[in-house]
């Protein structure tokens, strides 16, 4: 037994091909000389090992499959195939034995291009991922390197000889750290018991290169089911990881909040901006969860609307109201999403943003709130607005149709004309507060008339402001009917006629019978009561003279102030004015300069009572002065007669109005002076009617002058 088996052991030493001898565990038990010059190692360094790991030259998947084969057939076979180390043809020849099996290796150097046994469908699989994965190998169910392609060795730079055979975990790609080791042993594991298994990791070829992989390991298996092998292929991710790490850093970056989801719908991911701006963890608005930073109020209608989105696939935009968690207020958003599909149309996530519109509410709530004020005020039956175009109105409201009597029609057909309403007496005034708005674009508002529809009068205040000028001036204005004022003040002109016509009756009585009782005094010599009778006789005079003056007044506006018409010499009529003047009122001099040297036609005591008011305000404005000046002059077709005092003045502002009826300048030492603001009205009113001009020069403090210009007689 002993020799026969030295014989054998001689004889398989003596052997040209390499053979080994395997238990069933695969560990090599026995390698013939050929087996330590092929491996290039000696016996001690691989007896003990398992085969897979002892022998990385001959390693290959097509061997492995045929030993896996032999083991569970019991039956001899063989296999032919490329080695991957040394690039030569192998023949092996697989016998079982006890407890074993053997395998004699043969180079076969003459055949070229025979096929290996792997068949060509693995054989092809492997190349042609070559391409598409950048890194793929064939392991053992126990994790095993059998075969790897060119590009990890590449760049681990190592031989394939100190992979094939080692375990992958122990691989440098995959031993710096425990626990990519522990991820790859546990996903090895589990593709054993027959699960495709698919990860990322993270990988480290050599110093100072990581490689993100996206790693699936597919096992294999054979015809009786068994696990015969795992196919690991990596695919190089690492670009698409930094791009995407770039893309979340950009996605911070961005000032909306910005939030992905799965394409069921359910939140996946949010950027930095919404975790400050809610306060919420990825954790927590997962799935449904930042429906509770919406506004309760908002969350039905938002829900419904994502969901119509994810089921139809459309665009998702929707206002909504979301929570700032640092100050727990409600803010609107703008949120909008879009689907990402792939080559074939299905979505494969959705891609959303949220704008902050808060701003923008706030503008357009503004907006609304002040249109509703507007159209509050314009739909109000208070106030008639409309909007012209040149002389056209182009648009108003109800209110302004109703107060004119015009139609709706009437102002789409363009019948509507402001200045064909403006009846001719209010024409001045227009044409004034027309220049008023081209030059400071907006006119005071005023008084005056319009004539409606139906030919009736109605009196309206209108204030206009301009809007444009393209050419013809756009404007828009409003209009108040102002007929209960104008009624009001007709009332209080015929109280004041009426009042005035009263109080003439008794005073023209009373006058008369105190000029009787003087002559009766005089004539019996009780001269002690007559001091007191004139005080009362002087009295009886103002009185009279106030309801002249108020009698006047109300005849000039209804119309009815009478003149005569004579030949005036008016040095005659101011020499008897100043004469009587200088006599009541000691406490000025009356000084008078040039003289007229004409005649006019006119009304001889209307006149004087231009004079006599003129001078009387002199004296009365100027308390403190000692004379007024009065100076007369001639030109050829006009006489001027100038009144000047040196007293109080009148503000500039106040020019026009002291000519008003019952206008007084309320500053308090005018007001402190008595009087009822009726002599300048009936002054201008004289003088306009005897075709005159009448005007004001005055500074506070300095004085007035007032001048009348009066037209002379043309007896032809
Ligand atoms: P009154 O009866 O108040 O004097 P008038 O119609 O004569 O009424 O004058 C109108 C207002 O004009 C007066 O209240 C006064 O304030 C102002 N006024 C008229 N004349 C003068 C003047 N010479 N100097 C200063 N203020 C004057």
């Amino acid at each position: 037994m002993l020799t026969s088996r030295e014989t054998l052991l001689s004889t398989l030493e003596t052997l040209p091909d390499a053979l080994f001898v395997v238990d069933d565990a695969t560990t090599i038990v026995y390698a013939n000389a050929s087996a330590q010059t092929m491996l290039g190692a000696s016996r001690e360094q691989f007896l003990g090992n398992p085969f897979w790991r002892g022998a990385p030259q001959l390693v290959s998947p097509s061997l492995y499959q045929a030993v896996q084969k032999t083991r569970q057939t019991r039956a001899p076979s063989e296999v032919e195939y490329v080695s991957p180390v040394t690039g030569t043809w192998l023949h092996v020849q697989l016998s079982p034995t006890l407890g074993g099996l053997t395998l004699q290796f043969h180079e076969v150097r003459a055949l070229a291009r025979r096929q290996e046994i792997v068949p060509l469908s693995e054989h092809l699989s492997i190349e042609d991922l070559d391409g598409l994965f950048s890194r793929i190998g064939v392991l053992t169910p126990k994790g095993i390197v059998l075969e790897i392609n060119e590009v990890p060795l590449a760049e681990a730079r190592v031989r394939r000889e100190e992979v094939i055979g080692h375990p992958l975990t122990e691989t440098r790609w995959w031993s710096f750290s425990p626990t990519s080791q522990e991820q790859l042993r546990a996903a090895i594991a589990r593709a054993s018991s027959g699960e495709t298994v698919r990860f990322e990791a993270v990988i480290h070829p050599r110093e100072g290169l990581d490689r993100h992989l996206d790693v699936a390991i597919t096992p294999r298996k054979d015809a009786d089911h068994h696990i015969a092998y795992l196919v690991i292929a990596g695919i190089d991710i690492t670009e698409r990881k930094r791009a995407e790490a770039e893309i979340h850093a950009l996605i911070d970056a961005i000032p909306q909040l910005v939030w992905t989801t799965q394409p069921d719908g359910s939140h996946d991911l949010f950027n930095q901006r919404w975790h400050d701006y809610t306060g919420q963890s990825t954790a927590e608005a997962q799935g449904e969860g930042w429906m509770q930073c919406l506004h309760p109020e908002d969350r039905p209608r938002v829900r419904s609307a994502w969901q119509r989105a994810v089921q139809t696939g459309g665009v998702y935009e929707t206002e909504l109201r979301l929570r700032q968690n640092t100050i727990g207020e409600y803010r609107w958003f703008l949120a909008r999403a879009m689907p990402i599909r792939d080559d074939t149309g299905q979505i494969l996530k959705w891609f959303g943003t949220s704008t902050d519109i808060e701003e923008k509410k706030q503008a357009e709530e503004a907006l609304r709130a002040s249109q509703e004020r507007a159209s509050v005020l314009m739909n109000s039956s208070i106030i008639g607005i409309f909007f012209a175009e040149g002389e056209q109105i182009v648009d108003a409201n109800d209110t302004y149709l109703r107060m004119t009597g015009y139609t709706r029609e009437d102002l789409c057909e363009g019948h509507i004309n402001w200045l064909r309403m403006t009846p001719p007496e209010y024409l001045a005034r227009t044409q004034q507060a027309r220049q008023e708005l081209v030059i400071q674009q907006f006119g005071t508002p005023y008084e005056k008339e319009y004539a409606c529809k139906d030919g009736s009068r109605l009196p309206v205040v209108v204030g206009v402001v301009a809007l444009r000028r393209d050419p013809q001036l756009h404007t828009i204005g409003f209009m108040l009917d102002n007929s209960a004022r104008k009624e009001l003040e007709q009332r209080k002109d015929d109280f004041i006629s009426m009042a005035s016509h009263e109080l003439r009756n008794p005073l023209t009585a009373l006058k008369l019978q105190t000029a009787l009782l003087h002559r009766q005094l005089d004539k019996h010599g009780t001269l002690d009561q007559v001091p007191a009778l004139s005080s009362m006789q002087t009295q009886i005079n103002k009185i009279t003279r106030l309801v002249e003056d108020l009698l006047d007044v109300s005849k000039i506006q209804a119309g009815r102030l009478e003149y005569r018409q004579e030949s005036v010499d008016l040095d005659a009529l101011l020499r008897e004015i100043v004469d009587t003047m200088q006599q009541t009122n000691p406490s000025h001099t009356i000084l008078v300069h040039g003289t007229a040297e004409v005649s006019l036609l006119g009304d001889r005591d209307r006149l004087g009572q231009v004079f006599t008011n003129l001078l009387s305000n002199a004296i009365k404005y100027a308390p403190s002065a000692e004379a007024v000046e009065m100076e007369l002059s001639a030109s050829k077709d006009a006489v001027v007669v100038q009144v000047q005092d040196h007293g109080l003045g009148i503000p500039r502002e106040l020019h026009d109005k002291i000519f008003d009826r019952f206008y007084r300048v309320t500053d308090p030492k005018q007001k402190a002076i008595p009087g009822l603001g009726m002599g300048l009205y009936i002054v201008a009113e004289i003088v306009r009617h005897h075709g005159g001009t009448l005007m004001v020069e005055s500074e506070v403090g300095k004085g007035s002058t007032f001048q009348v210009t009066l037209p002379k007689k043309r007896d032809g």
